[in-house]
């Protein structure tokens, strides 16, 4: 029973629902069943919150109390048009309709700030400009003309004003809540659902206003039907098995923006645009201010998110280089980073004409080590030889991890006696007795990268050659030897 209450709830409450249609236009029946379905739904929620949703009780519970208000508005309305039919607007039905919004906001709040794992600004900049674009929308055709309307007193005014501005903070919300969500349930999905029946349901009487148009009892009977829907949603949300992982916290997204989210922003920064040529061929500009006021807005918040996405880029980019150019075991500069660095290096004394020296080092028997104690004891020997090496060497020399157990380094301004010293140097700080063998080529000033480095290695199979454990310069006659 427990994973299926949901479809009992929707088995009876969807054709009481439809059951609206059958009802008298006008008549305590249609009152009865609208309030009727309300409230069992806020008991749903109730409900679903102890069954379901341990940690999350207080969203809930916001959700069933807006639901709850509204629904009494219905009930408050009739017994108003009962005592009095011509009764006037605001009334205390108006209190109660509107008390769906602050309790539906803080949960929604409560409910995004639980799904959050980090501060997420992309999100918020991307839920800002869809809100900023449908905002200026909503000023125009539903805040401005009620804030207008000659015929109402100031709570009139207050009254109507706060339908649209509260629609706009539910769309800024639910907007927020869709572009954050990465794991979208049933409950989810039913809770979406219903906040879009009430955002519709009060665009739709917002529109129907503006054309001062009265509705046929059919199109009455509909729009009543899409706030029951929205009623009846919540409570399924509620009571779906799925509500357990309702708060759960969302892995941090990925910085990305798909291309449904780039139409939707640049349709979200067009509306100002489209707003004011449509007033400029109507040669009716009503809405100048608010247009600029939305245009620079919405300006600001695309070249923030652009300013963000190029930073991100700009991180990333910086983070792929230092990762390519890293040898993994040892944390040293890789073949790829050696590569860069010797032409500039050449250059550098080409230009000052001051020595360079490359120095090329292999492990003497590195095989047998790995035999004898495991390649995991040869990997970090490697890493520790690294280590004590680059502690040796001096700031300016530069030493990479040119392939297996070989490495290169690059000893600016030394000549190849002063270049075999240091290499020299390098043999004491080797650890656990490990000896290697090294090559020595001093630039003669006009070869290239590769032939020095190839002179280096000629040195270094030579130190092989006679016997390891030593480092021996190759002269640059020695490569027209080679
Ligand atoms: P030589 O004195 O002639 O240089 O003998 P060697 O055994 O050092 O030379 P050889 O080229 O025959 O073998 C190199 C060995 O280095 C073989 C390989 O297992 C080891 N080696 C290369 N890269 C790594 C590595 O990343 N980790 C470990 N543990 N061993 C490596
Ligand atoms: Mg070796
Ligand atoms: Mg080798």
């Amino acid at each position: 029973m427990r994973g299926r209450g949901w479809k009992v709830y929707l088995a009876v409450l969807l054709p009481s629902t439809a059951a609206y249609f059958l009802t008298q236009p006008g008549g305590w029946g249609q009152i009865w069943l609208q309030v009727a379905i309300g409230y069992t739904a806020t008991a749903a929620i109730l409900i679903g919150a102890r069954r379901n949703a341990a940690g999350e009780r207080g969203i809930w519970w916001c959700f069933a109390v807006g639901v709850f208000g509204n629904c009494t508005g219905i009930l408050v309305e009739g017994y108003l048009s009962w005592r009095n039919p011509g009764f006037g607007f605001p009334s205390w039905a108006d209190l109660f309709y509107l008390s769906l919004y602050p309790a539906v906001a803080i949960g929604l709040a409560r409910l995004i700030r639980k799904r959050t794992a980090q501060r997420d600004w992309g999100t918020l900049v991307d839920a800002t400009t869809v809100t900023a674009g449908l905002g200026l929308l909503a000023w125009i055709f539903m805040i401005r003309p009620a804030a207008a309307d000659p015929s109402i007193g100031l709570l009139g005014h207050m009254a109507s004003v706060s339908y649209p501005v509260g629609d706009v903070v539910l769309v800024a919300m639910t907007v927020r809540l869709h572009l954050g969500a990465r794991t979208r349930t049933a409950s989810f999905w039913f809770v979406s659902g219903s906040l879009l029946a009430f955002l519709a349901g009060d665009t739709a009487w917002a529109v129907i206003n503006q054309l001062q148009w009265e509705p046929n009892d059919l199109v009455q009977a509909i729009l009543k039907v899409v706030f029951l829907g929205a009623y009846l949603l919540f409570g399924a949300a509620a009571l779906h098995p799925s509500a357990r992982d309702f708060g759960g916290k969302e892995r941090p997204q990925a910085p990305r923006l798909s291309n449904a989210m780039i139409v939707l922003l640049t349709v979200a920064s067009l509306i100002a645009p489209v707003l004011l040529i449509f007033q400029v061929v109507r040669h009716q500009i009503t809405d100048g201010l608010a247009i600029a006021v939305g245009s620079l807005t919405l300006i600001l918040l695309v070249v923030t998110r652009m300013a963000q996405l190029l930073r991100q880029l700009e991180q990333q980019s910086r983070l792929v280089r230092e990762l390519s150019h890293t040898d993994e075991l040892t944390g040293l500069p890789n073949r790829r980073a050696w590569t860069v660095e010797l032409p500039r290096a050449i250059e550098h004394a080409r230009r000052h004409g001051v020595s360079l020296s490359v120095a090329m080092l292999d492990l003497d028997h590195f095989k047998q080590f790995n035999d004898s104690y495991g390649h995991p004891a040869g990997d970090r020997l490697l890493k520790a030889a690294g280590a004590a090496w680059q502690e040796r060497l001096r700031g300016v020399d530069y030493l990479a991890r040119y392939g297996g157990e070989e490495f290169i380094v690059l000893l600016p301004d030394a000549d190849s006696t002063r270049a075999g010293e240091v290499v020299d140097r390098l043999r004491d700080v080797t650890p656990l007795g490990q000896t290697f063998s090294a090559g020595v080529a001093t630039w003669d000033g006009r070869e290239t990268s590769d032939e020095l480095v190839a002179r280096a290695d000629t040195g270094l199979y030579q130190a092989k050659q006679s016997g390891r454990n030593r480092t021996l310069a190759a002269e640059p006659t020695s490569t027209a030897l080679t």
